[in-house]
């Protein structure tokens, strides 16, 4: 195992690393910027070095000050966390030619499953099924045209580097879909540097059903089961939940053993998520993969006993992954609600500011992964996520009053957070059914 890594990150995932670490008697050295220089889980790192001013391009988004600060600081390996360069095959090559280990998989895996068009041809390879749609990224509008019609209407531009649910447009007709060509093209620019799209049948009222897998050196790889995350806005998660509400048996079975075929022929190292939507008639299609640990991490480590991060740094420093694929079970029911600092009631619109009055929930059942508190200056600079709210009961009804218990505890202001939405939620009859789509909250709210 590893004597000493670098966090390249901040926020709630900063610590969970931390957390991780200090169980395991890894000594961690913490990255910042100016803006997160008071942030309390810096005093529990081992070492804490700042990297620059509060804009991540000269901070969390600098390889060179990351690179210059593992150097100093003399660490073995980096965890990249979620979001920033975790996804950056072009980081985890500088690592490695560095001579630092990256916590995550090879840059080859990330380069193929990085770019969605790549990533639908490997599917499709693998034997995973995948929506019709474009082959190789569109280049005109006009192709754009004669893919549509032949895929049939309503259909989706995505962005081929894309994440974060931006880049993409959903288009009912041809006119709509012109129009939504050049927006996708020049939003995909601007946020990923890459304009390429390309086209997929829009499954409508569809759910959003993804894997979790781990995989070593080795070649043992096994799969933690299932996290339902229909409940979006934006096409960005909301609230997540394992086991998925949606699946019997049988379905559930093959959902994951596609994610594994995707994994083996990716040559997938560490831990990854496979991502398919379930279509109305119970068929589903992969959508991507995430070469990371993921944001809903929790609600799979609840469910199976298995500490994925710290599976990430075990994989990372060569260890062959002792689980065995019969022993992970789906024990109880968990909920993960993401905690925002937006305003619901306003079409989302972040709210940053002071965090006056903080108060935590608890009691049984309840983890809170949150890095906040009262006094708390919340930046404009970084993603609204705040912390997440999760619960673990022995069934999905009780996880429910659970959550439904501890969203009530909570209390965040006068900052405006999606607490209140996700009140409403709990109690929803067609939420309370498991009878939701990734539509539903936009249609609803
Ligand atoms: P990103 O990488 O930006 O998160 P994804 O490919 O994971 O993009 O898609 C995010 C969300 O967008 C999905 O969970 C789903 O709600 C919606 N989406 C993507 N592709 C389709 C599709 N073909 N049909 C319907 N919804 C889609």
């Amino acid at each position: 195992m590893f004597s000493r890594i670098l966090i390249a990150n901040r926020g709630e995932i900063a610590q969970r690393i931390i957390r991780a670490c200090r169980e395991m008697g890894v000594q961690t050295v913490a990255v910042y910027s100016e803006a997160d220089r008071h942030a309390r889980y810096l005093p529990l790192a081992d070492e804490t070095i700042c990297i620059g001013p509060a804009d991540p391009a000269e901070s969390y988004l600098n390889i060179p000050r990351i690179i210059s600060a593992a150097e100093i600081t003399n660490v073995e390996a980096i965890h990249p966390g979620y979001g920033f360069l975790a996804e950056s095959a072009q980081f985890a090559e500088i690592c490695r030619d560095c001579k630092i280990q990256f916590i995550g998989p090879d840059p080859e895996s990330m380069r193929v499953l990085g770019d969605k068009v790549e990533a639908r041809k490997l599917a499709a390879r693998a034997k995973v099924p995948i929506a019709p749609g474009s082959e190789e990224s569109v280049p005109t509008e006009d192709e754009a045209a004669r893919l549509a019609a032949q895929i049939g209407y309503p259909v989706i531009l995505k962005a081929a580097a894309g994440g974060g649910g931006r880049g993409m447009r959903i288009a009912h007709n041809e006119m709509s879909l012109r129009v939504a060509f050049h927006s996708a093209q020049t939003e995909a620019a601007s946020a990923f540097k890459k304009s390429d799209v390309y086209l997929e049948k829009y499954l409508e009222q569809a759910r959003h059903v993804e894997v979790q897998i781990l995989a070593d050196r080795a070649g043992n790889a096994i799969h933690l089961w299932e996290r339902d995350c229909s409940l979006q806005r934006r096409h960005q998660k909301l609230i997540e939940e394992t086991p998925s509400p949606a699946l019997k048996a049988d379905l559930r079975d093959q959902l994951c053993k596609a994610a594994l075929r995707l994994a083996k022929a990716a040559n997938y190292v560490n831990a990854g998520t496979v991502e398919f939507l379930l279509d109305k008639d119970q068929k589903f299609y992969f959508s991507e993969a995430n070469t990371r640990i993921q944001v809903e991490h929790p609600v799979t480590e609840l469910v199976t006993g298995v500490d994925l991060v710290q599976w990430q740094l075990r994989i990372a420093s060569g260890e062959p992954i002792k689980l065995r694929q019969k022993d992970i079970g789906q024990n109880g029911a968990a909920i993960e609600c993401r905690i925002n600092a937006e305003d619901p009631a306003n079409g989302f619109s972040p709210c940053p500011g002071r965090i006056e009055r903080f108060f935590a929930p608890g009691g049984p059942g309840v983890r809170l992964d949150c890095h906040v508190h009262a006094g708390y200056e919340i930046s404009s600079r970084y993603d609204s996520l705040i912390g997440k709210l999760i619960v673990h009961r022995r069934t999905r009804a009780e996880a429910i009053a659970c959550m439904k218990r501890a969203l009530e505890e909570f209390e965040i202001g006068p900052i405006k957070t999606t607490i209140p939405l996700y009140l409403e939620i709990m109690s929803h009859r067609q939420f309370v059914k498991g009878h939701v789509d990734t539509g539903f909250i936009e249609r609803t709210w």
